[in-house]
């Protein structure tokens, strides 16, 4: 939600219930551990109001312990905080889980896969960004195909049920590739909402898996 028009921030939320798209995507800047602020508790709980579908929140935030209940309270149903900055990362996962949301951890483009291997069970959905987290409308990077299968085949070697969530710079040209590499969810910002119609790019989104 990030790309959407703020002043037609409605008219956006419900392009988004009518389509086949399946969660909402937010992201949460703070300004310090990205360079970039973006919105925060107040502008979720109000898309709630009128959203029909999964919350999926990206915490891209120092500290991001400090936050858990409100974002709860705010309406997360899914809330992705970064390896980066959780030094107690199995902590904040139960912390995240007790509060009844999933718990996803999500990896900087310079963070290795094998960071998780000791936590994997106990994480519902690895998000890896293809650019670096702070902006819309960046270059995927392609080395991330390869954090994609790795990770992939490190789920299967565990056991886990961990889904692979990618984020940043996804197009209808490389959807494909990023899913046959193994993603389950890709997250779409700039290619939807610049596109002339939006439902039909996240159509095109979703036929690019089949
Ligand atoms: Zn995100």
């Amino acid at each position: 939600m990030l790309s959407a028009d703020f002043l037609n921030l409605g008219r956006d939320i419900e392009m988004v219930n009518n389509s086949e798209a399946d969660w909402f995507h937010l992201d949460v800047m703070d300004g310090r551990f990205v360079p970039n602020i973006s919105y925060g508790m107040s502008i979720i709980s109000t898309m709630k109001k009128k959203a029909t579908k999964t919350f999926d929140v990206h915490l891209m935030i120092l500290e991001p312990e400090k936050y858990f209940e409100e974002f709860k309270k705010a309406g997360a149903d899914i809330l992705t905080i970064h390896q980066e900055v959780s030094p107690h990362l199995h902590r904040s996962l139960q912390a995240i889980k007790a509060l009844g949301m999933k718990a996803g951890v999500a990896l900087n483009p310079s963070t290795p896969v094998h960071t998780l291997e000791d936590v994997l069970c106990d994480i519902d959905l690895v998000l890896i960004m293809s650019v670096n987290p702070g902006f819309g409308g960046q270059k995927f990077i392609n080395h991330s195909l390869h954090k994609i299968r790795q990770l992939k085949d490190m789920i299967k070697n565990l056991g886990t049920e961990t889904l692979i969530e990618v984020d940043g710079g996804i197009t209808l040209e490389n959807a494909e590739l990023v899913i046959k590499a193994g993603a389950d969810a890709l997250v779409a910002g700039n290619t939807v909402f610049s596109s002339p119609d939006p439902a039909d790019t996240i159509k095109k989104l979703k036929q690019s898996g089949k």
